[in-house]
């Protein structure tokens, strides 16, 4: 195959016809109030994202189809083995998650309460999900892969009063935090493959799913009321819960619509995890409001079980990350030979840069390119998209979705202007207005002010427009650290290593890596009377990794005699990553001396 500068589309020929067919109609003729309007209201007036999802396909067909397909980690383990293998119906998703939300109603737990989730992807984190939604509670997914410290940081900031998790994990990273977390009523656990469990202070969710009514009116909210609090991390300071409405679902469903494509029949599948917002917005919540079939798998990254997947579950849509792209890559021809994917239909990737090679790779190795997409926490629902019907530029994420107005822009002694010549690097920014965009950052009303100039926010992201209107990601404008598509803030695991007694001071960079983007680097000068050797780096290691969990703690630490600072005091993680990288060390006027 050749590899032109451009993927071109033949938009007919494409079974089923693509809802986004013509690009510059649709924009022009786009109205989000259209989109709300066919989406409707609960009967009697309101809102909220569980009814819409999944309560307002009750009284159609939809009903019987199933909502979700949950395979345990041992299914599929070969061709022949299915045991662990569960269909929930949208009629039973109703159901259980009614439940589910009378159990929180018996405790206490409602409107405005914050409701917590720490799991894998197992059929009670969905069902609390949607069901903690529809009592009206707000909701933040944790990432189960954390160690007790991000977790302890999250549940703090965000008061968390209600936490699910399964007991296995509430052993390993919450039972040691628990006493600092004041805020912290309720703890419910699911057992071990479905078994009861009786943790001293806790309580048992299948008992109470048990005991609770499978009928429940959702909570009545307005399009502003809170429904979820997804953490996302800065350069500095801890990380920042960003607050989503429930009018967000109105994003989430034209997205669905335009970026993923989602028809009725289509078997779905979101590689993410609902730990992340990708996990939620198109893990949980899009692909219901569409009707669609879900597909989760509990199990890790197995490029043959996933070939298998693609294949045996006759996945249409499939929604991953560049990482998962790149091991696929890794994982060599061979494997895949093995299999055909005839109702793979599109697509999509998202959460860092995809390479032009995986955009390829996908034309020749599965018979379709990858279509790259853009959005972060804060915007809620995806804003920059290659949707079907479009040519693709590989390596670029695409174009503005309908209703979405991005452009680049530069700081000047007055605050931002808008770059209108093509090709000219600038911060990506989007013109407010659409209806997912976060409402905040909980309690740092100055750090969300100054996400804002004017009519746009700022997303801080560097990239450029070419002249059709495509948009090419440069870079990230500030230090945080993206790594396996997981958004990681230095200041966080600075903040843990500094904790051990041997460390005076702490930077972190990410470090580039072919396979997941970025890895975590840690450089740390020690206090005096500690010796920098290897026994004390395993150590640091381990403590890094038992603090924060191996999502987040560094894959490297280096000792260094003193860290570079500016005279202010602040550690120049760019000056880290310069040296570290042997680049030109840029501006360093500020550095302080000696260092
Ligand atoms: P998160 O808030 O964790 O979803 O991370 C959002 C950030 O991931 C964005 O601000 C970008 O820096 C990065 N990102 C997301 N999608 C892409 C993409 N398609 N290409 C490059 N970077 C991306």
């Amino acid at each position: 195959m050749t590899r032109a500068a451009i993927i071109r589309k033949n938009a007919a020929a494409l079974a089923p016809a693509p809802h986004l067919l013509d690009y510059e109609v649709e924009r022009r003729r786009f109205s989000w109030d259209a989109v709300r309007a066919e989406l409707g209201t609960m009967p009697g007036g309101g809102i909220n994202i569980a009814w819409a999802a999944v309560d307002r396909h009750l009284g159609t067909p939809v009903r019987d189809h199933v909502a979700f397909r949950f395979l345990g980690r041992d299914a599929h383990c070969n061709a022949l083995r299915n045991d662990s293998r569960r269909d929930i119906t949208y009629a039973e998703l109703a159901r259980l998650t009614n439940r589910f939300a009378n159990a929180l109603r018996s405790l206490g737990v409602g409107r405005g309460d914050r409701v917590f989730l720490l799991a894998s992807r197992i059929p009670e984190l969905y069902i609390a999900a949607l069901g903690a939604l529809k009592s009206g509670s707000v909701l933040t997914p944790l990432f189960s892969a954390f160690g007790p410290e991000p977790i302890k940081t999250r549940m703090t900031i965000g008061a968390c009063k209600v936490l699910i998790t399964t007991e296995a994990l509430y052993r390993r990273k919450v039972a040691s935090i628990r006493a600092e977390l004041p805020q912290l009523e309720h703890i419910l656990l699911v057992g071990e493959g479905g078994a009861r469990t009786s943790v001293p202070g806790t309580r048992d969710l299948a008992t109470l799913m048990e005991a609770a009514s499978d009928a429940f009116e959702a909570e009545r909210m307005s399009a502003d009321d809170l429904a979820l609090l997804h953490f996302t991390s800065g350069t500095t300071g801890t990380p920042k819960g960003a607050m989503h409405a429930h009018g967000a679902v109105v994003t989430h469903y034209a997205t669905g619509r335009y970026a993923l494509d989602l028809h009725p029949e289509d078997l779905f599948w979101c590689t993410a995890d609902p730990g992340w917002v990708t996990g939620t917005s198109y893990g949980i919540i899009a692909p219901l409001l569409h009707g669609v079939t879900s597909l989760v798998d509990e199990a890790d990254f197995d490029a043959e079980r996933w070939y298998r997947l693609l294949q045996d579950e006759h996945v249409s849509v499939w929604y991953t990350a560049p990482t998962a792209v790149r091991m696929l890559m890794k994982a060599g021809p061979e494997v895949v030979k093995k299999y055909r994917f005839p109702e793979l239909r599109f697509i999509a990737s998202v959460g860092e840069p995809l390479n032009p090679e995986a955009v390829w790779w996908g034309a020749q190795v599965l018979g379709l390119p990858i279509h790259d997409n853009w959005w972060q926490t804060e915007t809620g629902g995806i804003m920059i998209a290659n949707t079907p019907a479009m040519d693709i530029k590989p390596g670029s994420m695409g174009r503005p979705l309908p209703g979405i107005d991005a452009c680049i822009v530069k700081k000047t002694d007055t605050g931002f202007e808008e770059v209108r010549e093509a090709d000219v690097e600038g911060e990506l920014a989007l013109r407010v207005g659409w209806p997912s965009m976060f409402r905040g950052y909980l309690n740092q009303e100055e750090r969300y002010r100054k996400c804002f100039s004017g009519d746009y926010y700022l997303t801080g992201d560097l990239a450029r427009r070419d002249a059709d209107g495509y948009f090419w990601f440069v870079g990230r404008a500030d230090d945080v650290i993206k790594s396996a598509g997981h958004l990681i803030g230095p200041f966080e695991v600075e903040s843990a290593l500094m904790e051990h007694p041997a460390v005076a001071e702490a930077g972190v960079i990410g470090k580039p890596d072919p396979m997941v983007g970025e890895t975590v680097k840690a450089f740390v000068s020690l206090k005096a009377g500690y010796t920098a050797n290897d026994e004390l780096l395993m150590e640091l290691l381990g403590h890094a990794r038992k603090r924060l969990g191996a999502a987040v703690a560094p894959k490297e630490i280096a000792f260094l005699p003193s860290l570079p600072r500016t005279r202010s005091g602040k550690i120049m993680r760019r000056l880290l990553k310069a040296r570290e990288l042997g680049l030109p060390e840029g501006d360093t006027s500020t550095l302080e001396s000696g260092a």
